[in-house]
């Protein structure tokens, strides 16, 4: 290894190089923490086995440090027209995912700011949540045989929801596709109705699309999360974008001294440049590429790779992914392969907080909120030009964009032989996504949205 590679791995990395020198490490092995490492490579396994407590939501007053006081004061500016006003979310699942994410945080926050706003999750048989996981999958492309059975159970649960739920509210939000018959609830008064879509529609299912459709135009405006992701429709539409909670455990400032246990702790060194994806195990992730855009630059300067994802056991092609990953990785000692359980956010926020360039060359993409994560780090990040990646990565302003693997490569190696554009590449990318994709921007969307749709503010 070159010296001056080391000297750029410190300059990059938080904290001291205080760590493993890569003695006794085990070539790329899958570090599954339900299994017992080897010894060496894995002092403590710290992960925890079963899901943790989640800590009380965080208030307004806590983001002040990151976001400053005049946009906490906006914030309350702008809910004081809407004081006394209620709001009601609808979506089809209280845990897992990211919409359950959001209005965990969304709900408190609003509702601190005296839009008392509520949440209800719409229930159903396993009959609905496969029609709607189908509906899901088509929406995003996916072929499929829509029936009149398919249409029926769709709008029986959407009925039998409809019986039990109340619709007082002045604003009332239905997120994604499942609780989009409740519109049938909507009346001729004051009351708004937003759908918001979560979800790439950019080449949906026509049959599918054709069912949903005319329920969604019933609504007073849809939001999207991309211009990419919108549809020609009759009602006004906006732009949402995806947002993280920088106080969530995978994006709070971590102590260095978590930062260095965790990388002990995986047998990753501190002491040279860290590139590293986080994704689930999937073709559309690439991490194949990833691995060989690694290979290309590694002739140029000295680097490990980690690649972080999701436990495989339950998808059968999430665990041929990561079979091809390892083989890929061959006995490579420097390719760190981590298959982690779904409450690791401390620790990939550490693995992330730990890396000199963070990667996400997907052939495909939603939002891509690992980029949102990185670029919230500070980190200088290569992401390809596909889904919301181009939104957040700006080429060359906050991150690089790419199109394949040697661009990827090429850029792997300019910005580790160019650490200061790099440094400076990761603190536009932070202030980006302090403007636009925090849960406090996400707030202020919301705020002016009701004040649009309730007549107090015009367009
Ligand atoms: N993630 C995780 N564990 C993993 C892989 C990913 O918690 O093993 C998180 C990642 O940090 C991000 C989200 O899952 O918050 C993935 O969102 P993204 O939009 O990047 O991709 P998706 O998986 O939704 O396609």
């Amino acid at each position: 290894m070159e010296p001056q590679n080391r000297e750029q791995s410190t300059a990059l990395s938080e904290g001291a190089s205080n760590g493993s020198n890569g003695e006794g490490k085990q070539p790329s092995s899958v570090l599954a923490p339900t299994e017992a490492p080897p010894r060496d490579r894995r002092k403590k396994p710290r992960i925890r086995e079963t899901p943790p407590t989640p800590p009380p939501p965080p208030r307004l007053d806590d983001y002040e440090p990151l976001i400053g006081k005049a946009e906490l004061d906006e914030l309350r500016f702008l809910a004081q027209a809407l004081h006394g006003k209620t709001v009601k979310m609808v979506n089809s699942t209280a845990v897992g995912g990211g919409v359950a994410e959001i209005l965990n945080r969304l709900t408190p926050l609003l509702t601190e700011l005296e839009v008392a706003t509520h949440w209800d999750v719409i229930t159903g048989g396993n009959d609905f949540f496969e029609v709607t996981k189908a509906f899901h999958n088509a929406l995003h492309g996916g072929a499929y045989q829509l029936t009149n059975e398919a249409r029926e159970i769709f709008l029986l649960h959407n009925e039998q929801n409809r019986a039990r739920m109340r619709f007082d509210e002045d604003v009332i939000i239905l997120h994604d596709p499942q609780p989009a018959a409740l519109i049938k609830s909507k009346t001729d008064n004051h009351q708004r109705w937003i759908w918001r879509c979560h979800i790439d529609l950019s080449n949906p299912h026509p049959e599918v699309w054709g069912f949903l459709r005319p329920l969604v135009e019933q609504h007073d405006a849809a939001i999207f999360s991309s211009q990419a992701f919108a549809r020609q429709l009759s009602i006004p539409q906006y732009l949402f974008y995806p947002c993280i909670d920088p106080l969530s455990e995978k994006n709070k400032q971590l102590d260095a001294s978590f930062i260095q246990q965790v990388c002990d702790d995986f047998g990753i060194d501190r002491s040279r440049p860290i590139l590293t994806q986080i994704s689930r195990f999937d073709r559309l992730k690439d991490p194949l590429g990833v691995i060989q855009a690694y290979q290309l630059a590694k002739k140029y300067a000295d680097c490990q790779l980690v690649l972080a994802g999701g436990s495989a056991t339950d998808d059968p092609e999430g665990a041929v992914v990561l079979a091809e990953v390892m083989q890929a990785a061959g006995d490579d000692p420097d390719i760190i392969v981590l298959n982690l359980p779904p409450w690791s956010g401390l620790e990939i926020n550490a693995l992330q907080s730990a890396s000199t360039i963070i990667i996400q060359k997907s052939l495909k993409e939603g939002f891509g909120l690992t980029v949102t994560e990185a670029l919230w780090k500070g980190k200088p990040t290569i992401g390809s030009a596909v889904g919301g990646i181009p939104n957040q990565v700006i080429h060359k302003l906050t991150g690089a964009l790419v199109h394949s693997v040697e661009g990827c490569a090429y850029q792997i190696r300019y910005l580790l032989t160019h650490p200061e554009f790099a440094e400076q590449l990761g603190k536009n990318g932070r202030e980006h996504v302090k403007e636009n994709f925090l849960i406090t921007s996400n707030v202020k969307r919301w705020l002016l949205l009701f004040q649009i749709m309730m007549g107090i503010a015009r367009q």
